[in-house]
C-alpha cells in the first residue's frame, strides 16, 4: 500500500448538505475544519468524503473526551480517547482508565472502547432474536488530550493494546486506525493505517514440532545482527538445544495445555524460563521472566542479543473454525524489553511447522518496534 492508494471520493455527495450542517456535526463547525481540505495520509484504506466526515467527528469526540479525562484527574495526566466503529456502522468511546500507576488496574483509550463496543453490540444481539453475533471492528479512531494545534505524531496502539488486538476474533484485515498527525507543512492530516501494519507478520505462527532434521533459515537482517553482536551460527545452535531442553522438561504449563519457553543471551550468558500456569488464564510469562532474570543479573548493561522462544501451536476452535495466535511470542513482553534492554536488531529464534527460523525484533514487528516511527 502507498499513500497514493487512498483517496477520497467527491462522487454523489453535497457538501452543503452535509458537513456544514451544525446540528450534524457540532464538532466540525466548533474547531472549524475544513473536511475537503484535509489531507489524508498513511497506508489505510479507501474512504469516500461521507465517511471521511464521520470519522473527523468522532475523532474530535474522542479528543473532547481526552480532555474531559484529565479535567476529571486520571492520576497520569494524560488524556487518549478512541471511538470505534463496527461494521455495521455503530459508534462507542471510551477513554484511558488509570485507577492507579500499575498496568494491571489501568487500561487504554483503545481497549475501554472495544470494550464499549462489545458490550453495546451484545445488547442489541440479545435483543434482535438472531443467532449470529456479528461483530467485527470496522475503525479505530484514536485521540488525544493535546490541543489540535500543538499535534505531531499520531497516537498509535501501544504493544498491551496490540496484544488485545492481535486476534482475527472482532478484527480484519479491513480495520483501519484514524487519527491526526501533522504533515510536513504543518498542515493538520487524517492519518490511517491498517491494523495489521502493527502486528505480527502471521507466518511466524510457533509450532510444537520439533524434528530438528528441518532447516535453519536465517534472514538477512538476521546475519547483519550476528555481525553486530560477533554471534556464530554455533551460539545460536547452544541456545536453541538448551531451550529446547526446557521444554521437554517443563511441566508447569499444565492447566492451559500450552507449554511456552524461552532463553535468552544476554552479555554472553544464557538465562531461561518456562511458562508457569497459575490458572487457564493466568501464567507467568517466560520471555519477561527469562529477561528479568538477565536484568537482575547484567544491570544497567544488560543487552539482550538473542531470544529463542519454543511452544506450542496456535489453538483452534473447531466449531467455529477460528484460529486464535495464542502461541505466538507475546507482543507485550517484547513491548517492554524492548525499551531498554533489546532492539530491533536481537535476533529472534523461533520454531515453526517447517524450519527454525532465525529473524530480528525488527523484522517481527516491523514497524512499531522503532520509538516514535512512521508507517511507510
Ligand atoms: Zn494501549
Amino acid at each position: 500500500m502507498t499513500i497514493n492508494s487512498i483517496r477520497t471520493s467527491h462522487t454523489n455527495f453535497k457538501l452543503h448538505q452535509n458537513y456544514t450542517d451544525e446540528k450534524l456535526f457540532p464538532l466540525i463547525e466548533k474547531y472549524n475544519i475544513n473536511v475537503e481540505n484535509m489531507p489524508i495520509i498513511g497506508s489505510g484504506a479507501y474512504i469516500n468524503l461521507q465517511e471521511k466526515i464521520q470519522i473527523i467527528e468522532h475523532l474530535l469526540e474522542a479528543h473532547e473526551l481526552a480532555l474531559a479525562n484529565i479535567k476529571a484527574g486520571n492520576i497520569t495526566k494524560r488524556g487518549f480517547a478512541t471511538n470505534i466503529c463496527t461494521n455495521d456502522n455503530h459508534w462507542s468511546i471510551g477513554t484511558n482508565f488509570n485507577n492507579t500507576r500499575n498496568d494491571i488496574s489501568s487500561i487504554c483509550g483503545e481497549r475501554s472502547a472495544i470494550l464499549a463496543s462489545y458490550n453495546e453490540a451484545l445488547v442489541r444481539f440479545s435483543k434482535s432474536g438472531s443467532n449470529y453475533f456479528n461483530f467485527k471492528i470496522k475503525y479505530i479512531c484514536m485521540a488525544q488530550s493535546e490541543e489540535l494545534s500543538m499535534i505531531k505524531n499520531s497516537a498509535v496502539p501501544c504493544e498491551d493494546c496490540l496484544s488485545w488486538l492481535n486476534t482475527t476474533r472482532y478484527f480484519d484485515d479491513m480495520t483501519t486506525i484514524f487519527s491526526f498527525e501533522k504533515n510536513q507543512k504543518g498542515m493538520l492530516c487524517l492519518k490511517s493505517a491498517k491494523l495489521t501494519d502493527f502486528l505480527p507478520c502471521k507466518d511466524y505462527e510457533l509450532s510444537n514440532n520439533f524434528d530438528f532434521e528441518k532447516p535453519v533459515k536465517y534472514s538477512s537482517s538476521a546475519i547483519n545482527s550476528m555481525e553486530k553482536f560477533n554471534l556464530t551460527e554455533e551460539d545460536i545452535m547452544v541456545l536453541v538445544n538448551k531451550n529446547y531442553d526446557l521444554y521437554k522438561e517443563n511441566t508447569l504449563s499444565n492447566i492451559s495445555n500450552q507449554n511456552v519457553v524461552c532463553s535468552v543471551l544476554a552479555n554472553g550468558k544464557i538465562y531461561s524460563a518456562s511458562k508457569i500456569d497459575w490458572t487457564k488464564r493466568w501464567f507467568t510469562e517466560p520471555l519477561e521472566f527469562a529477561s528479568s532474570k538477565a536484568i537482575e543479573n547484567e544491570k544497567e548493561h544488560c543487552k539482550i542479543a538473542i531470544i529463542a522462544y519454543f511452544g506450542d501451536s496456535c489453538s483452534y476452535n473447531p466449531l467455529t473454525k477460528e484460529k486464535f495466535n495464542d502461541g505466538g511470542i507475546s507482543i507485550k513482553s517484547l513491548g517492554r524489553i524492548r525499551q531498554k534492554y533489546a532492539s530491533p536488531d536481537t535476533l529472534l529464534v523461533l520454531n515453526l511447522e517447517d524450519s527454525l527460523t532465525v529473524l530480528t525484533i525488527g523484522e517481527y514487528l516491523p514497524k512499531k518496534f522503532i520509538q516514535g516511527y512512521k508507517i511507510i
